[in-house]
Parts: C-alpha cells; structure tokens; sequence
C-alpha cells in the first residue's frame, strides 16, 4: 500500500516536472502558506456576475432542453454564425455531463475541427497533462468552449460569433452544474464573464457566475508559445483544484 503511494506521488512529481520544469520543485518545497491563504480568501470575496436565465415558453427550443443529448441534437446543425459554413465539424464539449468542474476555452483549432472533440491538439496533450498533475483525468471534468465551431486559420473569434453562440455553453453549464470553472485564456474568460480585462487582473481574483466559482489561468496553446508562463500556470491550476477539493467537501 505504502509502495502504491510513493509511487503514485513519484508519478505525479514526474508529470509536474515534465509540464513545468525543475524550478518548481524549489517552490513547491519552500512554499508553506501562500496557495492556502489566497485561496480562502478568495473563497469570501469572489465577485458575483448574475447572468438571466430565458428559459420560458417564449424561449429559443435549445433553451428547453433537458439533458446535453437533447441539447446537442437541437444545435449541432446550427448556422446562426457564418462559422457554421467552414466548419467541418460541429464541436459541442466532452466528458463528464456531472462534472463538478468545467474547462472553457475559446473555439476549436483545427485539429477539433477535424475530430469534432474540444482540445486534442497539441494545447489539448498539454491539457491533459496539466489535469493530470492536478491528479483529474479529461472524463472527470467536463472541456467545451465559447464557440463550437472553428474561425477560419484560427483567426481571433469575433464578437458578434461570441454573443451569437454563447447561449449554447451558457446552456451546457446550467445543464451540468458545475461546483467550479476553468477559463482558459482571456478571450474565454472575458467572454464568460461579460469583462473587458487583462488576463493578469483576470487571474488574480475569484469570480461567482450564478453561483458558480470561475477562475481563470492560461490557455495552453499560449504556454506552449511561452513556455515562462507555466510557472504562474502552475499556481493557478493548484489553487482551481484547492478551491475544487473545498467545494466538493462542503457540499457533502
Ligand atoms: S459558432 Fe456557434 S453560433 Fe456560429 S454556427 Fe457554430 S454553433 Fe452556431
């Protein structure tokens, strides 16, 4: 049992080192209070976004739907954007549909596109790898993103995409009822949560959508372009799984 232990946490350790590097392991070791801390606070003082629900008679037919199935039947042939016109595929979300935690990022890439599933490029591995040393796997959270289909060479999605396709994860995550989010990225995280910030500020606060907690870190693909921010990457995925871990304790 002991030797299942060590190894488990050797693993975990291993899998730390090869997303963040060595320096961490400095910090992890020299650090006694300040991931605690901040996150308790933070519990108290998260800012409160209140986001209408329509579901009512009048209300668009996805707005009624009951379960993700139902909700992915009545929109995965949607042409409310053009985006709808050059994508090859629909991507809707994946994993858990109870989920206690939820990851948000910003549109499919072109490996998404390809596969119809959210995150399985490049950034995707990265993610798995991130969720890993946090000790989730990808089927204990539920992936999806502000927009579900593809912007042509991944160019930045526009606003008028955003608001059009918003209602729909607005949707999933009614439907799934997350204890917690994950943006990832400032255009998923300013997107959600109706901001116009810096990733920065963003980051460095707790925020409560309809009650549920949201944080936010960096969108993988960016740490893959800038490798220096998985430090800062690393902090904010720790406290997402502490404030995780206090959520689903004091709900049971
Ligand atoms: S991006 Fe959203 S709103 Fe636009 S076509 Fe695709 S599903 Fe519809």
């Amino acid at each position: 049992m002991e030797e299942n232990i060590k190894n488990k946490i050797i693993e975990s350790l291993e899998i730390q080192k090869l997303i963040f590097g060595e320096e961490l392991y400095s910090r992890i070791e020299l650090t006694e209070k300040p991931i605690e801390k901040k996150t308790s606070s933070i519990l108290t003082t998260a800012e409160k976004i209140t986001i209408e629900s329509s579901s009512n008679l009048f209300a668009a037919e996805f707005e009624n739907a009951q379960t993700l199935d139902e909700l992915f039947k009545l929109i995965h042939t949607c042409q409310k954007c053009s985006l709808g016109q050059t994508r090859k595929n629909f991507v809707f979300g994946a994993g858990n549909p109870n989920a206690n935690a939820m990851l948000i990022g910003e549109a499919p890439g072109a490996d998404e596109d390809e596969q119809g599933e959210p995150f399985v490029g490049r950034a995707g591995q990265l993610l798995t790898k991130i969720l890993s040393a946090i000790n989730f796997q990808r089927e204990d959270v539920y992936i999806a993103n502000i927009l579900k289909c593809r912007p042509p060479n991944n160019r930045n999605p526009l606003p008028i995409e955003m608001d059009t396709c918003r209602p729909y994860l607005l949707k999933q995550i009614e439907l799934i009822k997350p204890k917690i989010i994950l943006c990832l990225g400032l255009v998923a995280a300013n997107n959600l949560l109706n901001k116009n910030s810096t990733l920065g500020n963003l980051r460095n606060n707790i925020y409560e959508l309809n009650g549920i907690k949201v944080l936010v870190t960096f969108h993988p693909a960016a740490l893959l372009r800038n490798p220096n921010w998985k430090k800062d990457c690393w902090i904010d995925v720790q406290n997402f799984r502490k404030l995780y871990d206090e959520l689903v304790k004091q709900s049971d």
